[in-house]
């Protein structure tokens, strides 16, 4: 092992390279070049194989991370794919959509001294290898089991579930409102961060392996959950949080204040070729406007970027907190300051001027004051400090709650937390009714592409326990 690995002191960090600003403000295809073959396996032996290695401790997925940079570094690429699709159901666009600095890589323990291995940018380039090579194949089982499962949302934590499912021979059906899988994967998170047909091929597969996806399909609406549970011999909910945050105060309600997911989606839409009427009219297009975003966390990120491709003549995020404090990924504030936004830190919305579109947001300076109980700093205005930003497009990201889940599918039998989440016992995964389960952001509140994969592939496991064992036990009172 050792002339292969722990090159770390004598081979420096190098990241796939980054297109430039200029470049990438231009088009909305992802910032980063492929790796090359040599690149890849000179990065991966970078690795000192650590006896415990941290940054599988700190990955969601306890990705064996040191396997397959080693399996990399020697060449053996599909073994490493092997080993890297073993524990991550979507290995290509968490190496691309990963906050890696808060995770693996922010725990490597060469970071400390060396920069780290880059393990989100080795994962891409091995996953993306084996697409190409034609490795990856449908999750088709080896055998019918005469079980089904009905699961009701296509994002990352549903798609995990289904695909851990139909592996072991359940018939699986994924019910979803929108007209493609993905979830915020394919209408939330921006091109420029992961192409969408990155996403839309695992798509193809998953139908390949007969997987029965129907689409347009609300639950709650088009059909109910009662009748999915008596379809099913369980049935998970992974339906995400999409309740937006709201602003107040005076003329928050002018025309031109626009919730982010709308723009975002409206954007997305329009780049995979649908006709967007909010987007053809301006109502949901930056171009040639001056925008205001308010938020600082990776949604507000995606929405400056955008704009910026979009081509607005001026991009200003506001944020109340400052830069150290903001929840979003230093990452992708880095890439926005590079393509030209303007960040006012420590700054909130006080008041949106205009008649009846809006022209500009009056904010007022805030100082970082006392710890709450949470130990978070509080934000207090610093009084005399009005500024005003002109603007004639605003975009609220200041984050997501969930919709109101038994309502909307007509089960006040379903527990939820006092934020509105799902209440699930958090070893079974069940929530309060029987046989329905639940993943993802709608267990734990706005969250990550990584922890709905976990959340989906434990809940998987979960539905398959309860299926054997209530399938056990009829055959036991057959049996008296
Ligand atoms: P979702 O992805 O939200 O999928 C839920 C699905 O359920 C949707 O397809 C929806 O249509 C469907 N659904 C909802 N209600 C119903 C119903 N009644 N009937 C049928 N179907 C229904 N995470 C990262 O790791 N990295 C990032 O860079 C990142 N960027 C983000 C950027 C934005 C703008 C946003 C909003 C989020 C971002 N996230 C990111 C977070 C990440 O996208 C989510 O944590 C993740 O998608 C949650 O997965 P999920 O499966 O729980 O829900
Ligand atoms: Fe790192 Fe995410 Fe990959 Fe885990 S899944 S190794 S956290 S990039
Ligand atoms: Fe390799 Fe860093 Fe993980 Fe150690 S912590 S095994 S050096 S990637």
């Amino acid at each position: 092992m050792a002339e292969r690995m722990l090159k770390f002191v004598a081979t420096p960090q190098r990241t796939p390279d980054k297109r430039s600003a200029a470049e990438r403000s231009g088009d909305w295809d992802e910032i980063y070049r492929e790796f090359s073959a040599e690149r890849a396996t000179e990065q991966a032996s970078r690795c000192s194989q650590c006896g415990v290695p941290f940054c599988q401790v700190h990955c969601p997925l306890g990705n064996n991370i040191p396997d397959w940079l080693k399996l990399t570094a020697e060449g053996r690429l599909e073994e490493a794919y092997e080993v890297a699709s073993a524990t991550n159901t979507f290995p290509e666009i968490c190496g691309r959509i990963c906050p890696q600095d808060r995770l693996c890589e922010g725990n490597c323990v060469i970071e400390k001294g060396f920069e780290s291995v880059t393990i989100g940018a080795v994962e891409k380039y091995i996953t993306d290898t084996a697409f190409e090579k034609g490795w990856v194949r449908p999750p088709s089982p080896q055998r019918e089991l005469p079980y089904s499962v009905g699961i009701i949302g296509a994002g990352p934590g549903g798609l995990a579930a289904a695909e851990q499912l139909r592996r072991q021979g359940y018939a699986v059906d994924l019910y979803d409102r929108y007209d493609r899988p993905g979830g915020l994967m394919i209408y939330g998170i921006p091109n420029f961060k992961l192409e969408k047909p990155v996403v839309l091929r695992r798509w193809d597969l998953y139908r390949a392996a007969g997987i029965r996806f129907h689409m347009d399909c609300a639950v709650g609406k088009d059909i109910s959950l009662a009748e999915l549970r008596n379809r099913h011999d369980a049935v998970l909910i992974a339906t995400g949080v999409y309740k937006a945050r709201e602003l107040g105060g005076p003329g928050s309600g002018l025309s031109g204040i626009v919730p982010a997911l709308d723009y975002l989606t409206a954007s997305n839409r329009s780049g995979l070729g649908d006709s967007v009427p909010a987007f053809a009219d301006g109502t949901l297009n930056a171009a040639g406007r001056k925008v205001v975003v308010i938020g600082g966390g990776d949604t507000a990120m995606d929405c400056v970027r955008t704009a910026i491709r979009q081509g607005a003549t001026s991009v200003t995020c506001l944020y109340r907190r400052d830069k150290a404090n903001m929840p979003g990924s230093m990452r992708e504030v880095k890439h926005a300051e590079e393509e030209g936004v303007r960040f006012e830190w420590l700054a909130a919305p006080e008041a949106f001027l205009g008649d009846r579109a809006v022209a500009g947001v009056r904010a007022v300076r805030m100082h970082l004051g006392l710890p709450d109980p949470a130990g978070r700093q509080q934000v207090e205005p610093i009084a005399g400090s009005a500024f005003t930003v002109e603007a004639d497009l605003v975009i609220k990201a200041l984050g997501f709650d969930p919709e109101d889940v038994p309502a909307m599918f007509g089960e006040t039998g379903l527990a939820v937390t006092r934020w509105g989440t799902l209440k699930v016992d958090h070893r079974t995964m069940m929530t309060s009714v029987p046989g329905v389960f639940a993943a993802g952001d709608i267990v734990r509140g706005a969250s990550l592409v990584v922890w709905a994969i976990r959340d989906g592939r434990d809940a998987a496991a979960q539905m398959h326990r309860f299926i054997q064992e209530k399938a056990a036990a009829t055959v036991a009172v057959a049996a008296e």
